[in-house]
């Protein structure tokens, strides 16, 4: 029996029409157009945009291990969440009430964006050409019943839309039929206007917002105005980021970036940087290798659709086991007992006969035989459903590990960091940058790998580049998690996680296979499920499974590892996808009370702010891209608790000021008037885009540090 042949189901197509969201109302907006039909098979995996019902619709699906595949946020007062799921599942969620809003991305795009982006790649190479470039205070009425607070409220142009965000908190905290307005002017006398919704996170009020509204020119002007009365100051909005670096100097060499990497590429990659610039570069191999891209052997024995065993090789499959066969024979004799024998790579049960020959074993029986009789070759563990049961004579079956990849060495890996810098002795400020801690975020290390390219062919021909590496020494991880990445490219688009199997029991059945591993980044010590804090899970087929005990994990031990063995190290970026956000801690909080991981002082609170607009200006002068004001900002505030993260351990316990960025922002459609996801792995172009823009944040990050270390000598 081939394992792959029983996740094949009868395909129904379940068709839903997505929602015409009416945009807020705004002078410069256009009628929404009505969104394409969404379909999806039901055996279809996708990342779908799905607008929930309600709060308590999220809650259910975090609790029952839901794939989101970025941080929910509210939109036009409804929950909006990016998932990864079937057609079957989609189906079951709409008829609870929720709404698909858009397919990001379709199991099959992210490979075909792989071989497009590689072909084009090496058609552009045999034509030697490059990749294309692809707080104000507010006073209430006399008579109001609530007070106004514009918490918020900034506006940027990006590719020549101008747009405005808001924050306003009412004093009305307990009530949430509080509705509140903005009114906006622009310099040339345009107004309009737009509602903002209640935002609350583990029913706990925050504030009112929405998402960037399109206005036709510069707001100079804005005032709120709630349902109870209260009325803001009138403000003028702020120009965000409001900070950019320096133009880059003519000659400035970028663009390194032709084609997505695999783990295999991005070994390629470092080894060639580290010949290319050998004065600047060291290679470190990282302590722990992790398990390889590898799993054990396994196959059905029995009819699933009546009894079967799910018999798996202890050892993984390239280690001898895949091929091997197992089977149950009768005797053909009366008043046999139960007997298991391996010879020749066959497992062979034969199973007991009563006085008249007919064969008695059960399921049960003969499972427990094969683990108590071979337990260092197989694994045996009854079907659910089929608990009991007579065991069928049944087989040969051939075990299998189930792994696509032909090019990916199935041995232990070893994860490598990029070191950067003129004095690589610990006699400079260190800056870390790494990426792919999640398998499907496969634009993530072109970020990473554009930014150590750029310091290095820069520092031969442009002073300020050089200068950079004369002050700061810089760590890159490319691919943390290799073994989930080889995994996504050759098996299942979608992991996230690691490779390694910690489920017990029925939980180790074949068809669940695209839900094992470890969430590398619920695996830290600080804030983690183990400690109580919210955002990871104990199930091992969750997306957010946070493994069998802190740093239980080769590849979260690593990023540690590297950290600690080099304490020069005082600023990190933890680089993520998709969906446009900065962050830093806290970036955890209990569910009880929503009591989140202590507040950075002060001082700290403004280096975070003040770096991140520098960084996001940095980003934005590539292409326009513009991270919104309400998603940068400490991760439990910009909505989401992720207990166990890399960033929250680096940050307490090791004193690195440490961010995320989630790549990948969404992009402003002036046909639909709405905001759209771009997925984990989009359109090359789109891939390279983000790689260009965010590795500009990254060098912008560098000289933070720069600066940083400069401050602190002055200081004395
Ligand atoms: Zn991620």
């Amino acid at each position: 029996m081939i394992v792959r042949r029983r996740w094949t189901a009868a395909a129904t197509t379940v068709i839903l029409f997505s929602a015409v969201l009416s945009h807020p109302a705004s002078g410069a907006a256009a009628p929404a157009a009505p969104a394409a039909p969404i379909s999806l098979s039901a055996t279809e995996t996708a990342v779908v945009r799905v607008q929930l019902r309600d709060q308590a619709q999220l809650d259910r699906l975090v609790a029952t291990g839901a794939d989101l595949a970025n941080r929910p946020r509210t939109r036009d007062g409804r929950i909006i969440a990016d998932l990864v799921l079937s057609g079957t599942q989609l189906g079951e969620l709409t008829a609870q009430g929720a709404t698909a809003v858009q397919v990001v991305q379709r199991a099959g795009d992210g490979n075909r964006h792989y071989t497009d982006s590689v072909r084009a790649a090496q058609a552009r190479t045999a034509a030697g050409l490059r990749a294309p470039a692809a707080g104000q205070r507010s006073t209430a009425s006399a008579t109001a019943v609530d007070t106004l607070q514009v918490q918020q409220a900034y506006w940027w142009t990006t590719t020549g839309q101008t747009f405005l965000q808001a924050q306003v908190a009412t004093t009305a905290t307990d009530d949430p039929d509080v509705e509140i307005t903005v009114s906006w002017r622009t310099a040339d006398g345009a107004t309009g206007s737009f509602p903002l919704y209640r935002f609350e996170d583990s029913g706990e009020y925050q504030y009112h917002y929405a998402l960037p509204q399109p206005v036709p020119s510069r707001p100079v002007q804005l005032s709120a105005t709630s349902s109870l009365g209260g009325v803001s100051r009138a403000i003028t909005p702020t120009l965000w980021p409001n900070a950019s670096p320096p133009p880059l100097p003519d000659g400035y060499q970028k663009d390194f970036i032709d084609a997505y990497l695999t783990p295999v590429d991005i070994q390629a990659r470092i080894k060639r940087l580290a010949r290319q610039y050998r004065d600047l570069v060291d290679v470190i191999d990282l302590p722990n290798k992790t398990q390889g891209y590898r799993r054990n052997a396994a196959g059905y024995l029995g009819d699933t659709a009546v009894a079967a065993l799910v018999v798996e090789s202890v050892r993984f499959g390239d280690q001898n086991m895949n091929g091997v066969q197992v089977r149950t024979v009768d005797p053909g004799r009366a008043n046999r007992p139960l007997t298991v024998g391996y010879r020749d790579r066959v497992l062979t049960v034969s199973l007991a006969t009563d006085t008249a020959g007919k064969t008695v074993s059960t399921t049960d029986e003969v499972a427990a035989a094969i683990n108590a009789r071979q337990p260092d070759r197989f694994r045996a563990t009854v079907e659910d459903g089929s608990a009991g049961l007579p065991m069928p004579v049944a087989g040969p079956t051939r075990l299998d590990d189930g792994l696509q990849g032909t090019e990916v060495p199935a041995r232990p890996w070893t994860v490598q960091a990029l070191r950067l810098g003129v004095h690589r002795d610990g006699s400079r400020v260190g800056v870390l940058a790494y990426s792919q801690e999640h398998a499907r975020e496969w634009a993530t290390p072109l970020v990473t790998l554009e930014f150590a390219e750029r310091m290095l062919a820069n520092a031969r021909t442009d002073p300020a580049t050089r200068e950079l590496l004369e002050q700061v020494d810089i760590f890159v991880i490319p691919v943390v998690n290799p073994d989930g990445a080889n995994y996504s490219f050759n098996d299942y688009n979608f992991q996230r996680k690691n490779l390694v199997n910690h489920c017990e029991g029925s939980a180790r059945d074949p068809k669940y296979r695209t839900s094992w591993g470890v969430d590398v980044n619920r695996n830290y010590t600080v804030g983690s499920y183990f400690d109580g804090y919210v955002g990871a899970s104990a199930n091992c087929l969750s997306g957010n499974y946070a493994g069998t005990a802190e740093l239980s994990e080769a590849e979260s031990g690593n990023v540690i590892a590297l950290a600690q063995d080099h304490p020069n190290i005082k600023f990190a970026m933890n680089v993520h996808s998709y969906g446009g956000y900065f962050m830093w801690p806290p970036g955890a909080y209990r569910a009880d009370g929503r009591v989140t991981l202590p507040r950075p002082s002060i001082d700290e609170s403004t280096l975070f702010l003040n770096s991140a607009r520098r960084i996001v200006g940095a980003i934005a002068q590539e292409r326009g891209t513009v991270t919104w004001p309400s998603q940068t900002g400490p991760v439990a505030d910009v909505l989401y608790s992720a207990a166990g993260n890399s960033a929250d351990q680096l940050y307490y316990e090791l004193g690195i000021f440490a961010w995320d960025f989630e790549v990948g922002n969404d992009l402003w459609n002036p046909a639909t008037n709405q905001w759209e996801g771009v997925g984990f792995q989009p359109p090359f172009d789109e891939a390279h885009g983000e790689s260009q823009e965010y590795a500009h944040g990254l060098v912008e990050m560098v000289r933070v540090a720069r600066d940083y270390a400069a401050a602190e000598a002055a200081a004395g």
